[in-house]
């Protein structure tokens, strides 16, 4: 097993350097620590912003579908370089009762910018084995790669939530060959990282757009991943939306949601889902909780003419806790 997380490791980093989308800046080790987590209250929930770190990626490998020396002018207008630091980030949901985490975050198959979430969840007072429920927005190694560490289960106690479409994709060996090459890296870190679950009887599959946990349910956003799912969590009228991967690069795709991803399974379907889902944010009104976008990733979204402003969340030491 330590064979098999050692390639897959050296594997997926290696590719990603071949293709030019992580930058080898993410092997140098010893960058400043931050604190890594961010809370507020949603009604009754708590929810906290649990910081895995940040992964270097190149923005011009990394996109696709951009129009000529866009790319640039908006780095520039954002004042960010070519190689953007991109915050990996899960999110907790505390009611009380239960502890559930959204995403996993990356483990050590990324490299020494990740894995930071064990570390931060401890930061908060939290032990691994408190961890009732993890929902999964895909199955993708950036969001699962926290689940196991040498091969045994991080979170002994957890259910692993995924949608059955999503399952079915990246969990059936036999698709990783017709797979196209953008997913194809993916197959064997989603099968490393959910199996020892399944063997523990631990993985609930679920219809898209199901009800989850009280409070908490499940839509369907396809295009990145086949089974990309949002989760919705709605308490005392206000409502948060856990968006998984429909944005990577909020410097670029808020203003031009066309542009898409090298990780996106289906880049028609990504693009699409993603001009539906910031109409959507921004009708609604509601939180919005993304990944990768700068830590802690919670805010609002608006329009400005026919681009899409994003409204982070105001920082606040006090909240109205219980
Ligand atoms: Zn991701």
């Amino acid at each position: 097993m330590n064979f098999l997380r050692t390639f897959s490791l050296r594997g997926i980093l290696a590719l990603l350097l071949l293709s030019g989308i992580l930058s080898a800046k993410a092997q140098t080790s010893g960058v400043p620590v931050q604190p890594g987590y961010y809370n507020m209250q949603l009604g009754d929930f708590r929810i906290v912003a649990l910081s895995d770190g940040a992964l270097p990626l190149n923005m011009h490998t990394l996109l696709h579908e951009a129009k000529k020396g866009e790319v640039n002018t908006l780095l520039q207008q954002n004042y960010l370089d070519t190689i953007v630091e991109t915050s990996i980030t899960a999110y907790l949901i505390l009611n009380g009762d239960q502890q559930i985490l959204v995403d996993a975050g990356s483990g050590s198959f990324l490299g020494p910018t990740l894995g930071k979430l064990q570390s931060r969840l401890a930061a908060v007072g939290v032990r691994a084995e408190d961890i009732d429920a993890v929902l999964l927005t895909h199955l993708h190694v950036d969001h699962v790669g926290g689940l196991v560490n040498e091969g045994k289960v991080v979170f002994p106690n957890a259910t692993l939530y995924i949608s059955k479409p999503e399952a079915d994709f990246w969990l059936t060996a036999s698709n990783k060959a017709t797979a196209n090459k953008r997913a194809q890296p993916f197959f064997d870190l989603a099968q490393t990282t959910i199996q020892p679950y399944q063997q523990a009887g631990k993985v609930k599959t679920f219809a898209p757009g199901a009800q989850l946990l009280p409070g908490i349910s499940a839509v369907p956003a396809v295009g990145h991943t086949p089974g990309h799912s949002f989760f919705v969590l709605e308490s005392k009228g206000q409502k948060m939306v856990f968006w998984g991967d429909v944005i990577h690069a909020g410097a670029i795709q808020f203003a031009d949601p066309a542009v898409t991803v090298d990780f996106d399974v289906d880049l028609a379907g990504a693009a699409a889902a993603r001009k539906q889902t910031f109409e959507d944010a921004v009708k609604q009104g509601y939180w919005i909780a993304a990944p990768h976008l700068s830590f802690p990733g919670i805010g609002h979204l608006r329009h400005v003419g026919k681009e899409y402003q994003w409204i982070p969340a105001n920082y606040a030491e006090i909240f109205a806790g219980k």
